[in-house]
């Protein structure tokens, strides 16, 4: 039954265009979740807990580093049963701590909700990875969950030429803001990739995450290898920063890290 995050769609990516974003984007109007893939144990999608991830399908965006190509579209070639996946999450209550929603966008899903509550009902915490497209439905969900991970790309002005999306900065900033006054614990990261977010813009998103007060904050390198835009230079560990970068953004957040990347396989 499982199928690994780290299955990743080799080649046939598609190409990057930029394209608009609606109005709050159509969700993917379902009865029960379309599920992408699963991870039946992660120590590390969800901080403190054993837990099992769920790879929700769909995704608004095209972010040039992607590296979930198979999850994008809002149908998945060979989608796992929801009901399967809640009786194995049901026989593991006992072994797992938690489930993490992650994608693709879980919140493209108007199915998210309910799947939430399908999970807690076996005694599961909740946590929650979105980089924030929708925060109406963000807000629907966060008395629900336990921990949110908070995917925070780059400057608002610069999110199109990330994502491939008009206007996909416009919402995200209102999203985090919404997780702060939820009180909801969290952590706010950002995927570094060299030809993306230079030092000074990355300077500047660090300096407006502190001053909207977010405590939590990690940065981390792009996988060198398989991102949606194969014209991306493949980035070496350790290109993205320097020590002196490094410094000056610890220096902003009570809880500062860096995941380095591994390297390319
Ligand atoms: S938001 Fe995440 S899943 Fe969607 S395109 Fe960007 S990196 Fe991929």
């Amino acid at each position: 039954m499982s199928r690994s995050f780290h299955e990743q769609t080799q080649g046939g990516a598609p190409e990057h265009v930029l394209r608009p974003l609606a109005p709050e984007d159509s969700p993917m109007l379902s009865r029960t979740l379309v599920v992408g893939g699963f991870t039946p144990l992660t120590t590390i999608d969800f901080p403190g807990r054993l837990a099992a991830v769920v790879f929700c399908q769909g995704c608004p965006w095209r972010c040039r580093y992607c590296q979930n190509a198979h999850l994008l579209p809002r149908s998945a070639q060979d989608p796992l049963n929801w009901g399967s996946l809640l009786v194995f999450l049901r026989r593991r209550a006992s072994l797992l701590d938690g489930v993490v929603f992650s994608g693709g966008e879980p919140t493209l899903q108007s199915a998210l909700p309910a799947a939430i509550r399908g999970v807690k009902s076996l005694g599961y915490q909740v946590g929650l990875h979105t980089a924030g497209p929708y925060p109406r439905r963000l807000q629907a969900v966060l008395s629900l969950v336990d921990w949110v991970g908070f995917d925070i790309k780059t400057c608002p002005d610069d999110y199109s030429a990330l994502t491939g999306v008009h206007s996909s900065g416009r919402r995200v900033m209102e999203s985090a803001r919404l997780l702060l006054r939820s009180g909801v614990d969290h952590e706010f990261r950002t995927t570094v990739h060299p030809d993306l977010l230079n030092g000074g813009r990355l300077r500047a998103l660090a300096r407006a995450l502190a001053a909207m007060g977010v405590k939590k904050y990690a940065l981390q390198e792009c996988v060198p290898a398989h991102c949606l835009d194969a014209t991306l230079r493949p980035a070496q560990p350790g290109s993205s920063l320097d020590p002196a970068l490094e410094r000056d953004l610890g220096a902003l957040f009570p809880d500062f890290s860096i995941r380095r990347a591994g390297p390319e396989v």
